[in-house]
């Protein structure tokens, strides 16, 4: 593994790149660990807490219950990407101290998924004015590049810009280490696109935010997969959104070993709300990090500092 290092250092000569390298090799330092899956955020479209509500002091203490926007960053050997760019992006790669991205998956072009992308820059910059591929259905695509029409279009872009590098998704595709497959999830009258990883041949983790279901050809791909990520909005029915009880059925079906729950209102009261959930079930909350390896899945829980002190 250093041998791999030393050699990818010696081929690129940049020091940047040195530097990252480092960066992947201290974060690999449990020698299991594989796959690494971080809650970037893990809230729904507003946050958590919302502007201008008084909640009871007893929620606001507990940090579980201080939900960015939804967002996780995954992470192997070779390969750093995130899904979805949130209006707190910079936030959470600044918490998390991610120091290199090799690539964007987007889910749909809600507000609450896109509206950090412009931090992206940092990334290009770090690679020395880099174009950066951001993944997305074509439908999603558009709306990107007509959200950030002076980023998609052609260069040369003054150095220190966010250069995107469209791809529109057709069907399965690779990056890095990492198989990637596209899953169609309805999402009210719009589509959202699930992602589902392959890793070492075996699959290991699906991400399926903002959608009302799961089809069935969904389902059966990934039944008994290591780790699914699921909506699950609220506890009341929502048009666009899975409830919990949606939500914890569709969990039954996939029967994954381990099952996250995300796009969380404040209807949820983290420590309270968790006691009630099955076994091999957990309300996701921001910071919260997964790994997970060949017969290993382990769940990291980082020192929680809240965002907002009342
Ligand atoms: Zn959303
Ligand atoms: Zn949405």
């Amino acid at each position: 593994m250093n041998s791999q290092i030393t050699h990818k250092c010696l081929e690129s000569g940049s020091q940047k790149f040195i530097t990252f390298q480092i960066a992947q090799a201290s974060l690999k330092g449990s020698t299991y660990m594989q796959l690494k899956l971080t809650f970037l955020g893990t809230g729904t479209s507003q946050g958590v807490p919302v502007i201008a509500k008084e909640y009871p002091p007893e929620f606001l203490a507990n940090p579980k219950n201080h939900r960015t926007r939804p967002s996780v960053l995954i992470q192997t050997l070779k390969t750093t990407l995130i899904i979805d760019t949130t209006p707190e992006f910079r936030i959470q790669m600044l918490r998390e101290k991610v120091m290199w991205l090799d690539a964007v998956l987007v889910t749909h072009p809600h507000a609450d998924h896109v509206m950090g992308m412009d931090d992206c820059r940092r990334f290009c910059e770090v690679k020395g004015d880099a174009p950066l591929p951001v993944y997305a259905s074509e439908e999603t695509m558009n709306h990107l590049k007509r959200i950030f029409i002076y980023a998609f279009r052609p260069g040369p872009h003054p150095s220190g810009y966010f250069i995107p590098d469209p791809h529109i998704i057709t069907g399965p595709f690779t990056i890095g280490d990492l198989e990637v497959i596209p899953l169609e999830l309805p999402h009210g009258h719009i589509t959202s696109t699930g992602y589902v990883f392959v890793y070492e041949g075996k699959l290991r983790l699906a991400y399926l935010t903002d959608c009302n279901s799961v089809p069935d050809h969904a389902i059966n791909l990934i039944r008994d997969i290591d780790i699914v990520v699921l909506d699950a909005l609220r506890k009341h029915p929502h048009p666009t959104h899975m409830c919990l009880q949606e939500a914890l059925r569709t969990a039954e079906k996939i029967h994954a070993k381990h099952t996250y729950l995300t796009h969380l209102t404040h209807h949820y009261d983290h420590d309270v709300d968790q006691a009630t959930l099955p076994p091999g079930v957990w309300l996701a909350y921001d910071g919260l990090h997964v790994t997970c390896s060949e017969n290993r899945i382990e769940q990291i829980h980082p020192q929680l500092c809240r965002m907002f002190q009342q």
